[in-house]
């Protein structure tokens, strides 16, 4: 028994897991995590099938679960749970001030074995128009503000998304040269538009990931909407047979997954998003992930979430709304960054 413990310890310092990811799961009935990626920030600095030319090296039926903006009570709260009871892990990029204003959640997101990235510091809007200096500010804030709440430099993976997809060359360019990795997305779920439902966000979520037979999800944890549609994607992931990726950062002691080279390049081939996943019902102005959340009430049973979906709009958000003012100040006049299946330049 001793041997087989000592093993199992070796294994998970080799594949770098936390004894969270390590740990069996309680559920047996979970869609479960079918393994951990471990990529190398220097070799592909942009991931993301909409926006650049490489994404993911996933397996067909293999799906990456992303959530951006929090976090954020009680929804953060209630998608870890969720997340917790079927044994999924996911890749998170939080914004610095919101980890400010919610630090048992970053630590609760890190204990349990998620991979954490960033996602700026204010998620100001839009960040493709603002000057590089102003950018490299935010990207250092949220790394900054969210690496002081962990406290742990390694529990910091260097991904970074960028707030709305404002991506610019530059700003690219920056990210790279401090050897973090740009993440994209390859199918969004549009759980930030304005009323959408929980069952309309589960229901394109599934068809758009049929659509392509695999990817990257993004998601928001901040928006009651989303945690209402989360049991009816994972239990529709394990009924259609898709299997959870988590993705984690190789460091020392932690090598690369051995990948094919062709595995990351986007090609023709390949299933690609549907025309709906990449063209929102609403105008592109409408389409940004909003940082601000119009939290009012807890989850409940059976609670329509319709009323209560985040909106882009600026109005009373409270302290976390405060804190963020700048990005949300700016989001009206934030024309969307996506350039579906089209390689940034
Ligand atoms: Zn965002």
């Amino acid at each position: 028994m001793r041997r087989i413990t000592a093993i199992s310890c070796a294994l998970a310092f080799v594949v770098g897991v936390s004894p969270a990811i390590a740990g069996e799961c309680a559920n047996p009935n979970a869609l479960g995590t079918s393994r951990t990626l471990v990529i190398d920030s220097g070799a592909h600095p942009r991931l993301g099938a909409m926006q650049y030319s490489e994404t993911l090296p996933l397996g067909p039926h293999e799906v990456v679960l992303t959530f951006d903006d929090g976090p954020l009570p009680p929804y953060t709260t209630r998608i870890l749970d969720i997340l917790k009871s079927e044994c999924v892990k996911a890749t998170y990029f939080l914004v610095g001030s919101m980890a400010q204003h919610a630090p048992e959640l970053v630590r609760r997101i890190h204990q349990e074995g998620h991979t954490i990235g960033t996602h700026s510091l204010r998620h100001p809007l839009p960040f493709d128009r603002m000057p590089l200096a102003q950018a490299e500010q935010e990207i250092d804030g949220g790394i900054t503000a969210v690496g002081a709440v962990l406290s742990d430099p390694a529990a910091l993976a260097p991904f970074f998304r960028f707030p709305g997809l404002g991506r610019t060359s530059a700003a690219e360019n920056y990210l790279a040269s401090r050897s973090l990795v740009t993440w994209s997305v390859d199918i969004v779920a549009d759980d930030w538009f304005r009323q959408i439902t929980a069952n309309e966000i589960a229901r394109r979520a599934i068809q758009r990931i049929e659509a392509r037979g695999q990817g990257m999800l993004l998601l928001h944890d901040i928006h009651p909407a989303t945690a209402l549609a989360l049991p009816t994607i994972l239990k529709e992931l394990k009924a259609r047979g898709y299997r959870i990726v988590h993705v984690v950062p190789s460091g020392l002691g932690r090598p690369a997954t051995v990948t094919d080279p062709q595995q990351w390049v986007m090609r023709s081939g390949r299933a690609r998003p549907t025309a709906e996943a990449t063209s929102p019902s609403v105008s592109p102005r409408q389409a940004m992930p909003s940082q601000a959340p119009r939290a009012k009430a807890p989850i409940g049973r059976g609670q329509s979430a319709q009323a209560e979906t985040a909106t882009p709009a600026c109005n009373s958000f409270g302290l976390i709304a405060a804190v963020l003012a700048f990005g949300c100040q700016n989001s009206t006049g934030h024309q969307l960054s996506l350039t579906p299946n089209r390689p940034a330049s």
